[in-house]
């Protein structure tokens, strides 16, 4: 059964089509990636699929449900949780702090204070970063900072995590423990989309791959295939390459 469910999606900024008739269901315990270069879309279709920004055309289900008019909390509630390509931690806060304070708003847990020690400290452990929970956002490397985005995530409880750009600014050896970590959660029965910008930190990780380009779909497919795909090299051809 499709988890999610992206039909005919559309989203314009005035005359500018950002995304463009882009359609994408994914099966339960998949992990698909959604690349495509800067400006292609990907983040727009994230946010559009959050109710982050209302779309323009198109409807998007979760567990055949719809959400296209749903309030970004009520979308996190169902289970759909979503790391943006930007950090924002709260440097006034620990790293359990800050994972405390994103298990608040609109749960029902915020009538008991937030999720218990017990609970940060099990969201931490799942991203491994359990022995930094004491730590300030801002003395941390930046690979930490990314994974205490994701544990904020983790935090809402979700069936289905949409990971955008997870792997930016990542040496190779914090890819592939990131990687390793993101199909520990699909073991978990999660099930996940990974944007990146290039298929990088991707290639081993996903089980297909879709491409957009000017906001549409410019091929699918999987990893090697896509990675041999003419039409995708060119796309590429000038910005920075698969
Ligand atoms: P990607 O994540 O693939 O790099 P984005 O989804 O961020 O691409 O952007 C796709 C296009 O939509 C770009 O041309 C970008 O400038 C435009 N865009 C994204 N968000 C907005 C916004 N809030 N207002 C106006 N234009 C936007
Ligand atoms: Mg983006």
């Amino acid at each position: 059964m499709s988890v999610l469910e992206v039909d005919g999606l559309t989203k314009r900024f005035g005359g500018l089509v950002a995304v463009d008739d882009f359609s994408l269901d994914v099966e339960q315990g998949e992990i698909v990636g959604l690349i495509g270069p800067n400006g292609s879309g990907k983040s727009t279709v994230f946010n559009c699929i959050m109710s982050i920004y209302d779309v323009t055309e198109g409807t998007i289900q979760f567990n055949g449900d719809a959400i296209t008019d749903d309030k970004t909390h009520e979308i996190v509630n169902k289970g759909l949780s979503r790391v943006s390509q930007e950090s924002n931690p709260i440097d006034l806060y620990p790293v359990a702090g800050n994972i405390k304070l994103f298990t608040l708003p609109n749960s029902i847990r915020s009538l008991r204070g937030g999720a218990s020690d017990e609970e940060i400290y099990e969201y931490a452990a799942r991203i491994d970063i359990e022995d930094k929970l004491q730590e300030m956002p801002d003395e941390l490397p930046h690979a930490d900072v990314r994974r205490l985005e994701i544990a904020k995530a983790l935090a809402t409880e979700p069936e289905m995590l949409l990971l955008d750009e997870p792997f930016a600014g990542m040496n190779q050896a914090e890819i592939n423990e990131l990687a390793g970590q993101i199909e520990r959660f699909r073991e978990e029965g999660m099930t996940i989309v990974v944007v990146d910008h290039n298929m990088g930190g991707l290639m081993n990780l996903v089980d297909r791959v879709v491409v957009l380009n000017n906001g549409e779909m410019l091929a699918a497919g999987s990893p090697e295939e896509i990675a041999e795909n003419q039409r995708v090299q060119e796309a590429y051809l000038a910005g920075e390459g698969l």
